[in-house]
């Protein structure tokens, strides 16, 4: 059969089939038990080989066109793991500067007692990346875009730059999606997510996954069997049901998130928008160049002497919420949540101000959207 298409991977891929009943969906296994006598596949949970959890592995794969994947209980499980069977005592990690919070804690806090050493660049250019490999360098991560001003990284030539040294390298794909966003075709090693995002979409999900060649996997699973993060098979199950329609939501999210990006730009009470997919982002044409789609997550910045905290209360339909990526609309303030461990000064660094407010933008009608947002401001003035 020739290669599916992405709404069909979503829908059929990695289906179980049932067999004894002819269901039209996957039947849930929820053993833990499992036969080993005379068996090919000794199978139970923390293997990462139940039923469930290697076939919707199998629909990740497909997605990031990638041989193999493992899911996990988060997306951190996900990139610990991922770290932890290519990193030990003595390598060194070169980590992008600009990262969601969570995975610069677990470096910073947890690397130093495994004896890993990293370095943060400077920057998001290659040559930033180039400056920060030590002899002992053995991975290279990046995010693009990133947590939560959009830049991008130009993931084929952080690639060759990985190859030409013999350095794995890693994405965090979780912002941009397979949908919009295939890193191994651009030639990266690994590519990570918090399924809790996108794949789950409907922000009742906490997961994560791994793809990438099977060797890559097999290593991983490895070490991950001893660290124990695996995702029960009814949250497997539900992230399934989820992942079927990935395309179609991802594809109608961008799509409002690309209108809502111009409209804010043009709107007086704004006075910055980040969204790769605007002209006037730095990065526009790379994002071009390697993205299908510009996704679906923004950041803008109110005019000063508009509240950020009081406008987001003022929000009747878009939510102020944790998390990203649900079909429901959501609006966080960086400097209050994911960067607020950060000092003003290091956030005023990075470019993270008061004013930043970070958009995940829903499937919901943007006349709507923009209703709310106009709405919140005039509740302020
Ligand atoms: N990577 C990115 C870009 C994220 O935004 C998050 C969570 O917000 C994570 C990783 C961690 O994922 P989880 O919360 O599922 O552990």
């Amino acid at each position: 059969m020739k290669k599916p298409g992405l709404n069909t991977i979503c829908a059929h891929v990695g289906e179980v089939k049932d067999e004894q009943f002819k269901g039209a969906v996957s039947p849930m296994f929820l053993s833990s038990s499992y036969e080993f006598l005379d068996v090919e596949v000794k199978r139970y949970p923390r293997y990462f080989n139940t039923p469930n959890q290697e076939y919707l592995a199998k629909k990740i794969a497909a997605l990031e066109h990638a041989e193999a994947a493992l899911i996990f209980g988060s997306g951190m499980a996900a990139i610990s793991h991922m770290f932890l069977s290519f990193l030990e005592k003595g390598d060194h990690l070169v980590v992008q500067n600009t990262l969601y919070g969570g995975t610069v804690n677990f470096i910073k806090e947890e690397f130093p007692k495994y004896g890993i050493e990293y370095t943060f660049t400077n920057g998001y250019t290659v040559a930033d990346f180039e400056a920060a490999i030590q002899p002992n360098t053995k991975l290279i991560h990046i995010e693009t875009p990133s947590n939560p001003l959009l830049t991008i990284t130009d993931i084929k030539a952080i690639a060759k730059l990985g190859k030409s040294r013999s350095i794995l390298t890693s994405i965090d794909n979780t912002f941009a999606s397979p949908v919009n966003q295939n890193p191994i075709d651009l030639g990266i090693d690994m590519v990570m997510h918090s399924a809790t995002k996108y794949f789950g979409g409907h922000s009742d999900i906490c997961a994560g996954a791994v793809a990438s060649s099977q060797e890559h996997i097999d290593r991983i699973w490895n070490v991950s069997k001893n660290l124990g993060g695996s995702l029960s098979d009814m949250t497997v199950w539900l992230l399934e049901r989820s992942m079927k329609t990935l395309g179609l939501r991802v594809k109608a999210q961008t799509k409002n998130a690309m209108k809502m990006a111009k409209w804010l730009n043009k709107h007086p009470k704004i006075s910055k928008v980040y969204y790769p997919g605007l002209k006037s982002h730095p990065e526009h044409k790379l994002a071009k160049s390697q993205m299908k789609g510009f996704g679906a997550m923004l950041s803008f910045e109110l005019i000063e002497g508009l509240d950020a905290y009081q406008f987001q209360k003022s929000l009747q339909l878009i939510k102020s919420s944790m998390s990203l990526a649900g079909v429901e609309s959501t609006v966080i303030s960086p400097h209050l949540t994911s960067h607020a461990l950060l000092t003003q000064e290091e956030r005023d660094k990075v470019g993270i101000s008061d004013q930043l407010i970070r958009f995940s933008v829903g499937i919901e009608d943007v006349k709507d959207l923009k209703r709310d947002i106009d709405n919140a401001i005039a509740a302020l003035t």
